[in-house]
């Protein structure tokens, strides 16, 4: 097996910066995934009613389902005086963890209106770790709209967690980043069939589960996000494997290859293990993309998966990429996959949405990837929109899910021609 390198990859590609007018979820989207990843957690924002409304509306039928999550929504007395605000937080934080005994974990997650008044959550966080110890360990981060974009919440929720890990000097793999429990499973199958282990998960599905980290820590993403969460483990003296991240078969072999070589596999051992999946995610994948060969696509920023996404849809697909936006590049994480990214597009950092909608508009792409915000009139131009939020809640990682990856970009174009052809019957 060898990685085919294209002549010229996009590393060296000037990026053209933008910074304007923004079209984005905020960061507390990331709690819709990560309470269900995270058994024994409850997300506790604090803010305004228009948050727990976006919770609401994101979280879709789930609220009915008794989700660990829920807003402790500021009234007007308490933006007139803090000290109220902080008494109450703490009674209602006493309230919730009477009523709910299994929470094991407390995140206090800042929203806007939290900050704009200043409501310090990280010493109200430290003020109630103290308090309800050893049971329960608080913890805070922000996922306001002024600080994170999206799959931002997902990196500071992790990286808040980070400092509070034990340490060790054991020598251990670190998977970092919230994947749906069975791709979780089958990456883990696939790592110890390599012979690779112990293998640690942040996040941890319980809190009981929580991985220790040290100088002999080294750890590999499976999500291009996590920029501040690789900063702070870094810090506590782990190594990042840089690698590909793990969408499609070339890049889940990529990204297998760079562990497998960190801890000295064999390359017959490596095939033997590798050969069957890769097959079937082969297979899969040339069956979903008959509709995507030859196509153009146009990814507008939304999650940061932008990047390995469309070296994915280029190389495995036979797609064309006409511009690449992504709301944050951060060149450690994705420069592999820039590596690999055929050169011709644009690849375009942060926004100024009524510029990006013309350059759009000029490409006239097969398909737009956006936000829901953008999909419907973009649609109702007449384009082929891909919403990029089904890219974060569907199980997208690893081999099994390659062929299902390439299905949600070819059922736009899909539906589009089954569309036209009624039309014209
Ligand atoms: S955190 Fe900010 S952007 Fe997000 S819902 Fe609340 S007010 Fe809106």
């Amino acid at each position: 097996m060898s990685l085919d390198l294209p002549s010229t990859g996009c590393r060296s590609t000037p990026v053209l910066k933008e910074r304007g007018q923004r079209e984005v979820f905020c960061g507390l989207t990331g709690i819709i995934w990560l309470h269900r990843k995270m058994q024994d957690a409850f997300f506790l924002v604090v803010g305004s009613r228009t948050c727990a409304h976006l919770l609401q509306a994101a979280a879709g039928v789930m609220i009915f389902a008794e989700p660990r999550f829920g807003t402790a929504i500021l009234e007007e007395k308490d933006l007139a005086g803090l000290a109220d605000a902080n008494a109450e937080l703490d009674r209602e934080v006493a309230r919730l963890l009477a009523r709910r005994p299994d929470i094991k974990q407390l995140f206090l997650v800042g929203s806007c209106p939290s900050e704009v008044i200043k409501l310090d959550l990280a010493r109200a966080a430290e003020r109630l770790s103290a308090v309800h110890a050893p049971h329960v360990r608080v913890y805070n981060y922000s996922g306001s709209g002024i600080e994170t974009t999206f799959t931002q919440g997902e990196d500071a929720c992790l990286a808040a967690m980070v400092p509070t890990l034990p340490a060790t000097t054991a020598r251990e793999l670190l998977i970092v980043g919230a994947m749906p429990d069975v791709v979780e499973d089958q990456c883990l199958s696939l790592l110890a069939q390599l012979g690779i282990g112990p293998v640690r998960m942040l996040p941890a599905r319980r809190a009981g589960d929580l991985p220790a980290v040290g100088a002999n820590t080294v750890f590999a993403l499976v999500q291009p996000f996590l920029g501040d969460t690789h900063a702070a483990l870094t810090r506590r003296g782990a190594r990042h494997l840089p690698a590909p991240f793990p969408f499609g078969e070339e890049g889940t072999t990529a990204w297998l290859r760079a562990i497998a070589d960190e801890f000295g596999v064999a390359r017959d051992l490596f095939e033997q293990v590798t050969a069957a999946p890769r097959a079937r995610a082969q297979k899969a994948i040339a069956t979903q993309s008959q509709e995507l060969r030859g196509k153009s696509v146009f990814f507008f920023p939304d999650s940061q998966l932008e990047i390995p996404l469309a070296r994915f849809l280029t190389r495995e697909c036979g797609m064309t990429a006409v511009e690449v936006g992504t709301p944050y590049l951060h060149e450690g994480l994705v420069g592999p996959d820039l590596d690999l990214l055929p050169s011709g597009p644009v690849i375009s950092e942060g926004q100024d949405v009524e510029k990006q909608l013309d350059r759009q508009r000029a490409a006239a792409p097969d398909l737009t990837v956006c936000g829901l915000g953008l999909a419907n009139p973009l649609e109702a131009e007449g384009h082929t929109t891909k919403w990029a939020i089904e890219l974060v809640f569907t199980p997208v990682h690893f081999y099994e899910q390659a062929g299902d990856l390439a299905g949600l970009f070819s059922r736009p174009l899909r539906r589009k021609a089954i569309l036209r052809k009624e039309a014209a019957e």
